[in-house]
């Protein structure tokens, strides 16, 4: 029978390689139950028209309009608006990919955990706002968290069914990002375009400047923790340029197993879509002796902040990583938009975990107090961008 699922954030980086792989396999293997996007309704409705969902939902309700004229004539059952996107995360699915970007993608995912199933979880901020949350629902319908984020799910694999609190600690790799090797002054001028210029993974535009900043990798010590029930003491990170090795586990007997494979998304999308078993695709093999070699270094706190400010974050716990996933999500799209500096990305987030007053600390017992907290955190950042803006007069230098 062919396994019927639903992919959240499908014209998406994530969302278009889920695709790649179901077209790949055939409609006897997948069957679509729905499809969502944001904004781009030209591109949902191409996708719609092609892999049939039974609903395909857009979440600004202003393209309505568009995806109306594109699916005219096609019997294709379709809404707008965020709560459309509620309504395709609820239908009954045996799989669902959560790959909507940013903290958008929490009501979402939560409705398809609530719902029970399989869900390749792909939005990691969904975990470091609300992981107890999260992981507590599962919990109760039985939804099974297949982790998607290349770490996370090398991690996974890695563990081979142990329980991960047995083991000695979890290693992520960390490609380093376009600036790896920068100054702190070639850093202060970068342009977005040279922020998204991203080494090895070509991915959406929010999460490659998180992959400049390594906040990428911040957010996902946390996600592992969540997903994982660790410590962050047992969660280290390692920049490995080349990204072949996507996690390790090192067991208390000192034995390290390493997940391997070239840097493309659609190998743990895949494993998450097969799971629990494998499924053939047309990822490009490793050429080991072509590689030769395989380099690995420490990251420098100095340079890239946000991963000890992602750390501090989730050890405060309460609200404290929904704060600096908000202010990272503001200060980043104020630094795609030319407001803001490069460097400012994580002095922001700083500024905002430092100076949230207001923003109730204590532990976060339903998701009215994450959205809560998430929108005072965004109003914070936004003071803080827009003084940052005032001071550098459009791309601000420093932090
Ligand atoms: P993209 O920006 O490429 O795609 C995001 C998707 O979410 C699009 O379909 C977009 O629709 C949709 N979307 C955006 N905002 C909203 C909203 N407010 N409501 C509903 N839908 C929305 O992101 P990626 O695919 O790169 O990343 C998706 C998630 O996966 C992120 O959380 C990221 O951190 C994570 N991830 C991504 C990896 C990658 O390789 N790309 C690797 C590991 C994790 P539209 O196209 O209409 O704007
Ligand atoms: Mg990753």
């Amino acid at each position: 029978m062919a396994r019927s699922l639903t992919i959240l954030g499908a014209t998406g980086s994530v969302g278009l390689a889920t695709l790649d792989l179901v077209g790949a396999a055939g409609p006897d293997s997948y069957a679509i139950t729905a499809l969502t996007a944001h904004s781009r309704a030209r591109e949902l409705a191409e996708l719609s028209l092609r892999f049939r969902p039974k609903f395909t939902a857009i979440a600004d309700a202003r393209q309505a309009d568009v995806l109306e004229d594109a699916l005219a004539g096609s019997g294709l059952r379709w809404g707008a608006g965020p709560q459309a996107v509620l309504e395709a995360a609820s239908m009954q699915a045996d799989w669902t990919m959560a790959a909507i970007v940013g903290a958008a993608g929490l009501a979402p995912t939560l409705e398809a955990v609530k719902r029970g199933g399989m869900v390749a979880l792909a939005n990691k901020e969904a975990l470091v706002c609300a992981g107890e949350l999260f992981i507590e629902h599962a919990r109760k319908s039985g939804a099974v968290i297949l982790p998607v984020d290349s770490e996370h799910n090398a991690i996974f694999q890695a563990l081979g069914g142990v329980d991960a609190t047995r083991v000695r600690r979890i290693i992520l790799t960390a490609s380093g990002g376009p600036f790896r090797l920068a100054s702190l002054d070639v850093m202060a001028a970068a342009t977005v375009r040279d922020a998204v210029a991203h080494p090895v993974w070509s991915m959406g535009a929010k999460i490659s400047v998180d992959s400049a900043t390594m906040m990428n990798k911040g957010l996902e010590v946390i996600e592992a923790c969540h997903l994982f029930a660790l410590s962050p003491e047992k969660v280290d990170v390692i920049v490995h340029p080349e990204s072949i090795v996507h996690g390790l586990v090192e067991h208390v007997d000192g034995g390290l197993i390493a997940q391997m494979g070239m840097p493309d998304m659609r190998t743990p999308i895949a494993h998450a879509l097969a799971w629990p078993h494998r499924v053939e695709t047309s990822v490009s093999r490793l050429d080991l002796p072509a590689l030769g070699r395989l380099t690995f270094e420490a990251p420098d706190p100095e340079r890239f902040p946000a991963l000890g400010l992602a750390r501090a974050a989730f050890t405060a716990g309460g609200a404290n990583p929904v704060i600096l996933n908000a202010a990272n999500e503001v200060a980043v799209d104020a630094f795609l938009n030319g407001h803001v500096g490069f460097l400012d990305i994580a002095a922001i987030v700083a500024e905002s975990l430092e100076r949230g007053e207001g923003i109730a600390r204590g532990p976060l017992t339903d998701f009215d107090a994450v959205y809560a907290a998430d929108a005072a955190a965004r109003d914070l950042a936004g003071a803080f961008v827009r003084a940052r803006a005032r001071r550098g007069a459009g791309i601000a230098k420093g932090a």
